[in-house]
């Protein structure tokens, strides 16, 4: 079944040490700086970071973490979730959305998606409050805004605090309809990011996001001011004063040299989204002049604002044997994710089986991701396409 080719391009599922190579000189040398300093943790490399990413999304403040999961936590303690609380998550997400509500002892209630974006369905959403509920996280899934703005109203009617997790999708932004929504010094009047229209929006830096560090590292964004010194205190186990301890953190602490870089890659990160752009817009032509849309493959529906492509997600038939096809072919796609949050071994206890949200689980039986990063050729894109036009037998 399997054909070998030995002309077919291979495409690696990332290029990090590509993107490092077109900045080495400047990075090596905040690098080299960074090391002579002597202050390697937080100090004023972290506070220039966070005034650079507060301004790109438009916040008052942003918080630089140890990592995306960690941004999510301190998120939930500054907000003393705990024991007998709820926080409702999409079940269809990365595990860390659900799996730091559940280490501080709250239990995640899960909830479907909508089959267009896999982002979280506000119908749903409702259903599944209780007085219980003590926070929302919404995901901005692959790189595209979820219903954010049908999410906060049905919080706001209930006081309860939205955080976004927006780990995915940082740059993603739309033109709001209500400008009171946010007291946040926005960019552009009208347009809001991703991350920033609610009271947190946690961010991730981990190496293969859009903007990712050599390491691990995150963020909070917030324009809370009583939030934001929560937060400092929380990263630094709760201390405002050394050794003086007002509440409970932990370290979460990012490092100078991550802060360092970050700040030099943040500006390339609308050059990198755009190139994201273009190459999601080449790959849905080239599906679609193979005839391979709707039958075989569907691309993408944006629905919100400007989509990022984290991950540029076809929904396919047969997409186990095509992405292993794929993989013999040496093209490097992915699942995200192969099994929703309410089915994991680690929920069991919630009681949960299949069947309790078909959307989401219809999704981890057909989500494929295609490379996508700015240095992806059209080369590698056509042989992307070629691949998958071969698996079902419309290709030469
Ligand atoms: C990556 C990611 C996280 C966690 O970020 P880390 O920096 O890896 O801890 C959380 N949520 C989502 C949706 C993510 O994609």
């Amino acid at each position: 079944m399997i054909e070998e080719n030995e002309t077919n391009t291979p495409v690696p599922p990332l290029n990090l040490a590509g993107n490092f190579a077109a900045l080495s000189g400047e990075l090596m040398a905040e690098l080299a700086e960074v090391a002579a300093s002597g202050y390697y943790v937080l100090g004023p490399k972290v506070a220039a970071f966070e005034a650079a990413l507060a301004k790109y999304c438009g916040t008052r403040y942003a918080i630089g973490l140890s990592s995306g999961t960690d941004a999510l936590l301190a998120a939930l303690m500054a907000l003393e979730v705990g024991p007998g609380d709820e926080v409702v998550v999409p079940t269809f997400t990365f595990f860390a959305t659900a799996g730091v509500v559940a280490r501080l002892g709250a239990r995640p209630v899960f909830c479907d998606i909508e089959p267009e974006t896999f982002n979280i369905d506000v119908r749903a959403l409702e259903r599944a409050l209780t007085p219980r509920t003590k926070a929302i996280i919404p995901v901005h899934l692959y790189g595209q805004l979820a219903d954010i703005e049908a999410v906060l109203e049905i919080a706001n009617r209930r006081n309860i605090p939205v955080i976004e997790d927006a780990a995915q999708a940082i740059g993603a932004h739309c033109d709001i309809n209500s400008p009171e929504a946010s007291a946040g010094p926005a960019p552009q009047s009208g347009r809001k990011m991703a991350g920033s229209f609610a009271c947190m929006g946690a961010l991730s830096f981990y190496p293969t996001k859009n903007l990712g560090a050599l390491g691990d590292a995150g963020a909070v964004l917030t324009d809370d001011s009583r939030l934001d010194e929560i937060l400092r205190k929380l990263r630094v186990h709760g201390s405002g004063h050394t050794y003086y301890h007002d509440r409970i953190g932990g370290n979460f602490r990012i490092d100078a040299i991550q802060a360092a870089l970050l700040t030099i890659k943040l500006k390339h990160l609308e050059t990198w989204t755009e190139q994201r752009i273009a190459r999601a817009a080449r790959y849905t032509q080239l599906l679609e002049a193979a005839g391979l849309v709707p039958e075989h493959v569907r691309p993408p529906t944006v629905l919100r604002g400007r989509h990022v492509y984290h991950q540029y997600v076809i929904r396919a038939q047969r997409r186990d044997e095509l992405a292993e096809f794929l993989k013999q072919r040496k093209i490097g796609c992915g699942v995200y994710y192969p099994l929703p949050l309410h089915l994991q071994t680690c929920f069991k206890h919630l009681g949960h089986k299949p069947g309790d949200f078909p959307v989401a689980e219809a999704a981890a039986r057909e989500v494929l991701a295609l490379p996508i990063y700015p240095e992806l050729t059209e080369q590698q894109q056509r042989a992307v396409v070629e691949g998958i036009a071969k698996f079902y037998g419309q290709g030469a």
